[in-house]
């Protein structure tokens, strides 16, 4: 049964990823019976989850709406707002609606889950309305750290929404339309109902800054460098790629791509019209053989990621190329929280070898895509909207930009969580119910409830070790062998003495059993669980993951 009716007049918001956490956005606009998907976007695992590469929004509610789930609207490429699209579209299966440089990256996306021939995607064009159910849609180009950043104007029968995406106000930002106040404030001419919008930056005072003034600042300060050059940044900020192209020709360098997904995004960029002015580019043999200072390598790896481009020339593992003393990096990129540690070995790494490294902390050679404090109070000015429901942040983010917002005149804010079924109004926004919301998890190839039994048992083996214990067992309920055991991750002076020791606990265990319960598998189980761990939490501290084999010697079949 559906979840609302067509004759249902509410309007509706209902985030299922994304608020609460920055990272796998996924939001719903519900409306006359109907819902839009605005983004699918995937977050990284943390120390959480062991093993784990990838976390997704779960999206079990409109799974069991897609019926009345009429597309999936994507306001720009990055990984929060499209990593999920392959991993969990065909549990909801709708048409995707994307701009050409999202289509591209989309695409690819597609194209390695084998789902190109399964998904309708429709390349819509920025400032161009089309319908959906009884959702009139508009992309609005606003500047990102990526190319074609987009905010949605949603018109309804009940008012106009205002879904920002990730944005912020650039007078120059290399690529896309400039700063586009005119519309915004047409737009609040019109009348915005409710804004809802990124939180990601809303403890920044100031402005974010523009890509020109990096680019000025970036030339400058490879102008007076000797040695090679490394720049580093993520490879979506089609802007920054530019203005790296600009640095190798102002001073003299011949350009060197590094990183699959370097070479991915700028050839998509290429194909949508970005990059038109890239120098040539040098292939990595060659740079190898020509002099220090005349080469500029731009490279994957701005956040240490072990694999990358960067973090393998500096541990000296890359086929062609070498860093050495005086040589340069520059990390024209934030440290995203969390990664501070590995960053920092990379950092490390590379000072040792007497190679510079300047990071944004040195040298103005970043700087970010959402919205600071003095962007939001400019937003609010121009679009005016009744109600602001912020996104894009954790709960503290969240809330901030709720009392920020009302600071600027708008009547009612409120932040939500993920499964919160809000109803807008032009009296406020109000929770309505609960939906369900949970995580999914890559784990290897297989996606999964991140709940799941794997997980928790993988985390426990990696903190508290694990012992497997081997039983024989006659029909009279003896143990008619030495119990094996297999000690996997715990601490010990003499692993002998410890193995003893624990043979010695399960032996005991079940003599102490009665004959009838010995007969019972899941009794002998627990028992020797039990008398691990307490061997183990007595004598060396930990709380081991036990797995128990029993083999019944009157099931053994000999042939
Ligand atoms: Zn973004
Ligand atoms: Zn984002």
């Amino acid at each position: 049964m559906a979840y609302f009716s067509t004759n249902d007049d509410r309007l509706l918001f209902l985030p299922l990823g994304g608020s609460g956490e920055i990272g796998m956005n996924l939001n719903l606009y519900g409306h006359k019976g109907k819902w839009l998907m605005v983004d699918c976007g995937m977050s990284f695992a943390d120390d959480h989850f062991p093993g784990v590469d990838l976390v997704f929004p779960d999206p079990s509610f409109i799974a069991s709406e897609k019926d009345q789930l009429l597309g999936l609207v994507v306001t720009h490429g990055h990984e929060d707002h499209i990593g999920a699209i392959p991993y969990i579209w065909d549990r909801f299966e709708c048409p995707i609606y994307v701009t050409a440089f999202t289509a591209a990256l989309v695409r690819d996306k597609l194209q390695e889950a084998g789902l190109t021939d399964r998904v309708e995607l429709h390349v819509v064009k920025a400032d161009e309305a089309f319908k959906l159910g009884s959702f009139e849609i508009t992309y609005l180009a606003l500047a990102h750290s990526i190319a074609e950043g987009h905010g949605l104007v949603i018109k309804t029968g009940k008012g106009t929404l205002f879904h920002t995406g990730d944005w912020k106000l650039d007078d120059n930002p290399l690529i896309g339309p400039v700063c586009p106040s005119a519309k915004l404030k047409a737009l609040g001419e019109g009348g915005v109902l409710a804004l809802v919008g990124d939180s990601t930056n809303v403890f920044n005072l100031g402005e974010s800054g523009s890509e020109l003034a990096v680019r000025d600042s970036l030339i400058a300060l490879c102008k007076e460098m000797t040695g090679r050059i490394i720049i580093t940044t993520f490879a979506s900020n089609v802007a920054r790629l530019d203005t790296v192209g600009e640095v190798a020709r102002q001073t003299g360098r011949h350009l060197v791509l590094l990183g699959r997904s370097m070479q991915r995004i700028s050839k998509a960029a290429m194909e949508t019209g970005y990059l038109s002015n890239f120098p040539p580019m040098m292939n990595e043999e060659d740079a190898a053989h020509i002099p220090r200072d005349k080469v500029l390598i731009v490279c994957t790896g701005c956040q240490g990621e072990s694999r990358a481009a960067l973090s393998r020339i500096a541990r000296d593992e890359h086929r062609h190329l070498t860093l050495s003393e005086g040589d340069n990096v520059i990390f024209s990129s934030k440290i995203i929280p969390g990664n501070e540690l590995t960053l920092g070995q990379l950092f490390n790494t590379l000072a040792a070898n007497k190679i510079n490294v300047i990071t944004e902390k040195d040298e103005f050679v970043h700087v970010s895509g959402h919205p600071a404090q003095a962007e939001l109070a400019k937003m609010y000015e121009w679009t005016r909207p009744k109600v602001a429901i912020p996104v894009h942040g954790e709960a503290r983010h969240l809330l901030k930009h709720a009392a920020f917002a009302r600071a600027q005149g708008v009547k009612h804010a409120l932040a939500p969580k993920n499964g919160d079924v809000i109803e807008i109004t032009s009296e406020g926004a109000f929770v309505v119910d609960e939906a369900p919301v949970g995580r999914l998890i890559l784990d290897g190839d297989v996606v999964t409830e991140a709940g799941n039994f794997a997980v928790t048992e993988r985390r426990r083996a990696s903190q508290q070790g694990f012992v497997t214990v081997s039983l024989i067992i006659a029909d009279d309920g003896v143990v008619s062998a030495e119990p094996q055991l297999a000690i996997l991750g715990l601490p010990a002076k003499i692993p002998e003495l410890l193995y003893d020791t624990l043979l010695d606990a399960v032996e005991g265990a079940i003599e102490r059993m009665s004959s009838k319960k010995r007969q019972d598998n899941n009794s002998v189980e627990e028992t020797v669980r039990v008398a691990i761990r307490r061997i183990c939490r007595s004598s060396i501290g930990k709380n081991p993951g036990v797995g128990v084999l029993i083999t019944r010697q009157d099931e053994i079949e000999f042939a």
